[in-house]
């Protein structure tokens, strides 16, 4: 065994990776604590990601500096646990999106027809949480009833697709599911929480009328692969009613349970666990602070922060300061 081999792993915290959109805005300024880019729009935060263009880069300890690809490849089993012959790389991408305009009218494919969904790459099913909505933001998920292929296509030509969509006037604390298949997008100055399977296939079907400053040009639109990937029957897309779990020592509510993620919301100010036995827990800070104790060391945590707990961290205790509001996503 090398040196390496022997290093112990600890709550890993992960830097924002900053993305430029058209759509984005500067409110992520706020949410995260490093600071933001020149003074452009932004669209994205990658707060947790594995992916070969992308890759997030640990922040803190010895293994500052590493990518999560290089610490997924190091240390599969103390990371990843019972799912480490599952994955080579990381299965979740998570972001932070700041949507001050609309974004394109989109779908990422399911798991059917498999031939859209690039080699390397997976089915995209994705969840928001809502951070913070104004008046007019707007959330669409699904298509309503009685929506065909034929419609939705002479929408297209008309500009009348948002007649067609399933509209969710968003507020703080909504939770949408996005599986595969789902026509979707919002905007408006609304700032969500994102947790997707780790793929970056996106199909355009309508931009608004949208031109990119930086290209004077509209984006394109991908819309027979975006049309091969709609799912038109009924869906389970749309506003999530949460489960609540547990009411103490802290409100613990399930939002998402799905094939490829599960992710509750953990409300209230007395210690509680945190993480589990042989696999990895990701927690997001919302609102408020605190501390993840791990082998007597504490871990300070807070408002924007993504931590990655490896499975053999297992349980750990967290503290809040007062009054918190986190994340927690499993992978099953
Ligand atoms: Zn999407």
């Amino acid at each position: 065994m090398g040196m390496m081999d022997k290093t112990q792993l600890y709550p890993l915290r992960f830097e924002p990776i900053y993305q430029y959109r058209l759509w984005g805005g500067r409110r992520l300024a706020s949410l995260l604590s490093a600071p933001l880019p020149g003074d452009g729009p932004i669209g994205e935060a990658w707060v947790l990601s594995d992916r070969t263009d992308y890759q997030s880069l640990v922040a803190n300890g010895p293994l500052k500096g590493q990518t999560l690809g290089e610490v997924m490849a190091q240390f599969p089993e103390q990371l990843m646990g019972k799912l480490s012959s599952r994955f080579r790389r990381f299965p979740l991408l998570l972001k932070f999106l700041d949507a001050h305009e609309m974004l394109s009218v989109q779908v990422h494919p399911g798991d059917d027809p498999s031939e859209l969904i690039p080699a390397g790459d997976t089915a995209k099913t994705e969840a928001w949480v809502v951070i913070e909505a104004e008046k007019g933001s707007q959330i669409y998920a699904g298509l309503r009833s009685g929506t065909t292929a034929g419609i939705l296509r002479e929408s297209l030509d008309d500009g009348t697709i948002a007649d067609h969509l399933v509209g969710i006037t968003p507020k703080p604390g909504d939770a949408v599911f996005i599986p595969g298949g789902t026509v979707h997008t919002l905007g408006d100055d609304v700032v969500v929480f994102e947790v997707q399977q780790n793929s970056d296939t996106t199909f355009r079907l309508y931009d608004w009328g949208h031109i990119d400053p930086v290209t004077d040009e509209p984006r394109p639109l991908q819309t027979d692969q975006a049309f091969a990937c709609i799912e038109f029957g009924a869906s389970d897309s749309g506003l999530v009613a949460p489960l609540v779990e547990t009411t103490t020592p802290v409100k613990r509510e399930r939002l998402f349970d799905c094939h490829a993620f599960l992710l509750w919301r953990v409300l209230g100010q007395e210690p509680f666990t945190v993480g589990a036995k042989a696999e990895p827990r990701v927690l997001v800070g919302i609102e408020g602070s605190g501390q993840i104790m791990h082998d007597g060391i504490p871990y300070a945590f807070g408002k924007g922060d993504v931590w990655l707990l490896p499975a053999e961290a297992g349980e750990c205790v967290f503290q809040p300061r007062g009054e918190i509001a986190l994340l927690e996503i499993a992978i099953p």
